[in-house]
């Protein structure tokens, strides 16, 4: 037996909202038999296991009636190499950017786009994350979890994790399945995608003309810098909405009435809406209510100013929803879990 079981802690420092909610009993796994041994404990204590890594998209609601176990596991290995794609595993607690700076080092190329994204590489596939054109699932190459259901361990192929945007079968079936490593292809010769207006421009203004999957990290790290509040100073989820996915006919209606309006079609015909843009054109950026807001530079990022309560910021959510919704008919889908 070697979990460590806290009992009544604060998940404070747990969540990047930074919300003052308890954990019923709270533990950290290390390897794969502190994950079974939570597992055991939380049946024989009748709670549900609640498991989280770095908290950085989670909105805490009220206080955990759970075993809320952080994975702390780590380890990076080369599991394939043919010279020019290497199959690279980690362990679920590993930080996920310094694990994209790891597979920089080596000289792989990849993962750069996703650079100084916060959290663990255990809970990257459960949204598939994705930032400038990039999602996890263009470099999966398998991940390893643990079935709560019967207790069996299984791999899982890309096609088995059924990802979409910000989706996965680990997020429609929460509480399912603890991710215990995953494995991405790189490669070693640099396939960039440089697709997204800011990067390109910061490249240029760099002085960039053929830049290397570190210049791309680099860059987006700096973009991301200035854009994004930093969660150690200002508690934030990162984006709470995603970007609404709407027919070719409503976007064509919206962008009569707002030329300005930010459109991207889809393969699949529908057309992806800019949510930050349509929260910014109803007057939301820069919204305070005591201590939830949204940010005063990045209209998608709902903030805690210090002492917002989860609920606060639901509701403040939901009231954003409806006003969207009344003003555009278009549906914000929030993305953070909520518990
Ligand atoms: P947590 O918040 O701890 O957990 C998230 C969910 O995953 C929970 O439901 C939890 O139960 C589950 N989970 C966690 N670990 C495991 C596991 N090992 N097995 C099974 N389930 C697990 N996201 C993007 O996609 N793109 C971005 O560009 C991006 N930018 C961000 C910027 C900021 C400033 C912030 C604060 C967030 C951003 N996010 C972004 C959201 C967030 O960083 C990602 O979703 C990240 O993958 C969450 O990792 P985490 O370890 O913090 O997960
Ligand atoms: P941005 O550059 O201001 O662009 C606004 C939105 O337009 C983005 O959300 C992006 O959608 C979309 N977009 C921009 N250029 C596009 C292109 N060439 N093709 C298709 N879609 C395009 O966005 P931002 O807020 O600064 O974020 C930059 C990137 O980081 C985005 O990919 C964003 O998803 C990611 N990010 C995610 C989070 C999070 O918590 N999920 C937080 C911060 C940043 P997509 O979101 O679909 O890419």
């Amino acid at each position: 037996m070697s979990l460590l079981l806290q009992v009544d802690e604060s998940l404070k420092p747990f969540n990047s909202f930074g919300v003052d909610v308890r954990a019923s009993l709270y533990a950290e796994a290390r390897s794969d038999d502190d994950v079974h041994e939570a597992l055991q404990c939380s049946q024989q204590h009748n709670l549900p296991l609640l498991v989280i890594g770095g908290g950085s998209n989670l909105l805490l609601t009220k206080d955990v009636p759970a075993l809320v176990l952080r994975m702390a596991t780590r380890g990076i290995r080369v599991v394939e190499d043919d010279g020019q794609r290497v199959v690279v595993e980690a362990e679920a607690g590993e930080v996920w950017h310094a694990f994209v700076l790891w597979t920089l080092e080596q000289g792989l190329s990849g993962l750069e786009n996703l650079s100084l994204i916060p959290g663990t590489v255990g809970a990257a596939p459960v949204q598939n994350i994705g930032a400038y054109g990039v999602e996890i699932k263009d470099v999966f190459a398998g991940l390893t979890a643990l079935d709560r259901q019967s207790g069996a361990i299984r791999d899982f192929t890309l096609a088995e994790c059924d990802f979409g945007y910000r989706d996965s079968v680990f997020k429609q079936q929460p509480g399912r399945w603890v991710i215990l490593r995953v494995r991405f292809a790189l490669s070693r010769a640099a396939s960039l995608h440089l697709e997204y207006g800011p990067v390109r421009q910061r490249l240029s203004e760099q002085g960039i003309e053929q830049p290397t999957a570190t210049d791309v990290s680099r860059a987006i790290s700096s973009i991301r810098s200035e854009k994004l509040p930093d969660p150690t100073v200002l508690g934030n989820a990162g984006s709470f909405f995603k970007n609404p996915l709407v027919s070719a006919a409503l976007a064509a209606e919206l962008k009569l009435a707002h030329p300005g309006m930010i459109g991207y079609p889809q393969a699949d015909g529908r057309v992806k809406l800019a949510a930050g843009w349509l929260i910014e054109a109803a007057g939301w950026k820069g919204f305070r209510e005591a201590d939830a807001g949204v940010h005063r530079l990045q209209s998608l990022v709902l903030v805690n100013y210090g002492s917002a309560t989860g609920l606060q910021l639901l509701a403040l959510a939901r009231r954003i929803q409806e006003d969207i919704e009344q003003r555009f008919a278009v549906q914000l889908e929030m993305e953070p879990n909520l518990y």
